[in-house]
């Protein structure tokens, strides 16, 4: 058997070429759509991640502002710099790029987000509405997960699903989405053990974990549908998953790639989440 590819890149694409209907629905209505991504630092992949989040928004037609701050910003100022992003009206989302410089709460931060303009999805209230099936923002990895599934009609209802990795941004999220779907959920970390166990009995096996080759096509049951988050570089520095794809794409019956799976769809859901933030905002005038 030979997997079929799940091709993230082709989703988010069709994806981003409906935004731009919704776009400008919501221009003709008198609103331009706002993302305000916050950069602290000189990290080089934090600057090619926020830069590509820019470009997507230009593509769709949202505005974005990309605000730039020393790694030596302290705290406060960071916080406060937040607490006037969340007054301004024309800005829907707000973005702050972790990691963050060590003298800074990454948890500080993310709670002084206005839980309305949280478009990525961290704040604790977006995560505990999310927790009791209520309106809310998701993380975006977990939430392109189950765009891609849907995309190529995968029903998640009554499905073993089986997440390897327990982080607050995919993980745990992914856990609860699933959950949330009706699946039956297996959650495995690093004290796992043997976790080929619970792999196996997987009908959908998402790993989360960042370590290559981790699964292998012993791990997986036939035909099941193996979603791939990992990102890590090989010893060629090429940009590889944490599953061993030659092998396991030969018994998986839907598989991601890595570049061009999961990547893809965690940065159009960014873009889905600041829309919904936006399209909220003309409901509720229309209401008041
Ligand atoms: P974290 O490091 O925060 O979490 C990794 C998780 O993997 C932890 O829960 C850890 O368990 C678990 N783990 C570690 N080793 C093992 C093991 N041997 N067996 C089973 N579980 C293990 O990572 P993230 O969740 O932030 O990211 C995971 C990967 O996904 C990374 O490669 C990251 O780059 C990538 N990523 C990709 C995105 C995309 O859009 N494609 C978006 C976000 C992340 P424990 O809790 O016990 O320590």
């Amino acid at each position: 058997m030979t997997a079929k590819l799940i091709d993230g890149k082709a989703i988010a694409a069709a994806k981003r070429l409906n935004m731009k209907t919704r776009v400008s629905q919501l221009r003709s209505e008198g609103l331009l759509p706002g993302l305000a991504v916050v950069l602290v630092g000189e990290n080089p992949a934090s600057k090619s991640y926020v830069k590509g989040k820019i470009r997507d928004c230009e593509e769709v037609g949202i505005h974005s502002e990309l605000i730039r701050l020393p790694e030596s910003v302290s705290e406060k100022e960071l916080l406060d710099k937040i607490s006037l992003l969340n007054q301004r009206d024309e800005i829907h989302g707000i973005l702050v790029q972790l990691p963050l410089p060590k003298q800074i709460s990454e948890e500080k931060v993310i709670q002084a987000i206005s839980p309305e303009k949280d478009v990525d999805g961290f704040h604790p209230v977006n995560l505990g509405r999310m927790m009791t099936n209520q309106d809310c923002f998701v993380p975006c990895t977990p939430a392109g997960i189950m765009e891609m599934l849907k995309a190529i009609n995968v029903s998640v209802t009554g499905k073993h699903a089986v997440i390897v990795g327990r982080s607050h941004i995919v993980g745990k999220p992914a856990s609860q989405l699933f959950l949330n779907h009706s699946a039956t959920v297996t959650i495995c970390h690093s004290k796992t053990n043997p976790l080929s166990n619970y792999t196996k009995q997987a009908d959908i096996l998402v790993v989360a974990v960042g370590h290559s080759d981790l699964i292998h096509a012993e791990d997986i049951k036939p035909g099941a549908v193996v979603i791939d988050v990992g990102m890590n570089r090989n010893s060629e520095g090429k940009l590889v998953g944490d599953v061993a794809f030659d092998e396991v794409c030969q018994k998986a019956g839907f598989i991601t790639p890595v570049p061009g799976g999961v990547g893809p769809m965690t940065r159009v859901m960014l873009l889905e989440n600041t829309l919904k933030a936006a399209e909220k905002i003309v409901k509720e005038r229309a209401c008041d």
